[in-house]
């Protein structure tokens, strides 16, 4: 069996009973890395050498971490010591940081191997990786097709068999849709769950890092790896971590599901919509109590994110002035030199978010615009924390269509519409999954959504699990082949 094949629990198993070797499993990815990623470009930076001289170091070493032997994959927001992190953006494309995120050194602290570190979004703001200042990143069920976003690098890795799982950012559903699109797990786990020390801000008061993987299991393994408080993070939630491979396997519970009601699915994807209504009689079938819900502050969710978002955004990415790190623009005048760094710096979705963002904080608008989504927000959490009296998990679709093709999407508006169904869980702060839940007719991975209240990630991944085990997605990442290409339809 070929190394890059092997789940991520199962590989960490052979390298801690020295059955295998860490240099080989890297070195198994490195190669195919080298033959894909031409194609699908993934990695923004590949750390090569680095890899191979820490699975040397774990291979010698009798003690071996939790994640000995994982190949993972890192979005490049999050802060990487002595590897490049650029947040898919010109203003930074020499920055190297001095330092490592929280979730990076926990990573490596159980002997977790980065690999490389994965295209997006610029500062994480997009559905498709097309932001990227670099170049787009391609799904690798289909290479005219994007992977989503705005974690799309690190979706691509882990379905294109590059890493074994990855890190993402999701702020919105950077870390859910592109885990749809590409036929694989991501979780964006309760606000404050997951430290945010060394993730490059874009709205603080949503953005939380979570994994992608291959199953819910290895989901499971990594969040209780990275999870847990750090005083680094005011934000950072001072509660047990427990381990969520725990009992995964065994969900007894006699739960009551939320399922959205007709006029929530109005206007999205037949397939999509087929494919949701199949999971429910799925659900039925396992013996769950079925309740269909409507949320009718969802129509506001969308609109109340992207003012939120922005205004958040326009003030974290002030920082970005010339002055302290990243590029700095030629200029005579001060203030010309902060105009020109920005203006060459920028790309121009990040530019309308910032106006975006200034426009609804400035003062005689606030009211009407910031302070409104700030209300609507809270009318949000309340909807979402009564429905959790009534049920114990909602599932929705991850997004409303399966994956679009590079460049179908000009419009802003048309791409914060994939957006539509992720991010009432980033208002709340409330846990979310994407598992896949099947394939639309042209072979295209579809994403179910599964949200709990917040904290009970626990309990969310043993629901997951039990549905991924009897949804059997049949994934084809088995089935590519060097050419990053299907092998077979499926
Ligand atoms: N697509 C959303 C946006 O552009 C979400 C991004 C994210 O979660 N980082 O803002």
């Amino acid at each position: 069996m070929k190394y890059i094949e092997l789940g991520l629990r199962e590989a960490v198993d052979l390298v801690r009973n020295g059955q295998v070797k860490a240099t080989e499993i890297v070195e198994s990815y490195l190669s195919h890395i080298e033959a894909v990623d031409p194609e699908i470009k993934a990695y923004l930076t590949l750390a090569a050498e680095r890899a191979l001289s820490r699975a040397r170091e774990i291979d010698a070493r009798k003690d071996k971490g939790r994640l000995a032997g994982a190949v993972v994959a890192i979005k490049d927001n999050i802060v990487t010591r002595g590897l490049r992190t650029t947040c898919g953006s010109r203003i930074l494309q020499n920055f190297v940081p001095p330092y490592d995120a929280t979730v990076v050194e926990r990573l490596e602290a159980e002997d977790a191997i980065i690999i490389g570190k994965t295209n997006m979004d610029e500062f994480a703001m997009g559905s498709s990786t097309e932001n990227s200042a670099f170049f787009p990143t391609r799904n690798p069920w289909d290479l005219e097709r994007v992977p989503g976003g705005s974690s799309g690098g690190s979706a691509a890795a882990v379905a294109g068999l590059e890493a074994m799982a990855a890190l993402g950012s999701d702020t919105g559903g950077s870390v859910r849709q592109p885990a749809a699109f590409c036929g694989i797990v991501g979780l964006k786990p309760t606000y404050g769950r997951v430290s945010r020390y060394g993730l490059v801000a874009f709205a603080s008061s949503l953005d939380q890092i979570g994994p992608l993987a291959r199953s819910v299991e290895d989901c499971a393994l990594i969040t209780s790896v990275i999870a847990g408080f750090d005083r680094r993070d005011s934000t950072c939630a001072d509660r047990p971590v427990p381990d969520y491979l725990d009992g995964l396997d065994n969900f007894q519970e006699k739960v009551r599901v939320g399922f959205l009601g007709e006029n929530s699915l109005k206007g999205i994807n037949p397939e999509v919509a087929a494919s949701y209504l199949r999971v429910g009689e799925l659900v039925a079938g396992l013996g769950f109590e079925v309740v269909r819900m409507d949320f009718p502050s969802w129509e506001v969710a969308l609109p109340c994110y992207y003012i939120i978002a922005p205004s958040e955004a326009s003030s974290n990415l002030a920082r970005y002035d010339g002055v302290r790190y990243g590029l700095r623009a030629e200029a005579v005048e001060l203030a010309d030199m902060y105009v020109r760094t920005r203006t060459q710096g920028f790309g121009s979705e990040v530019k309308r978010r910032i106006l975006l963002g200034t426009f609804a904080l400035s003062s005689g608008y606030y009211d009407a615009y910031y302070a409104r989504a700030a209300r609507a927000r809270q009318a949000i959490t309340a909807e979402l924390q009564v429905a959790f009296r009534r049920v114990d998990f909602i599932l929705t679709p991850t997004t409303p269509e399966p994956a679009f093709k590079l460049g179908e999407k000009q419009d802003p508006i048309a791409m914060y519409l994939q957006d539509y169904f992720t991010v009432a869980a980033s208002l709340a702060g409330v846990p979310g999954i994407s598992i896949p839940c099947g394939l639309a007719r042209d072979g295209l991975p579809l994403g179910l959504q599964v949200l709990s209240e917040p904290f009970a990630e626990n309990r969310l991944f043993k629901f997951a699990f039990l549905l991924e085990n009897n949804i059997k997605f049949k994934n084809n990442m088995y089935g590519i082949n060097t050419r990053g290409r299907r092998k077979n339809e499926n």
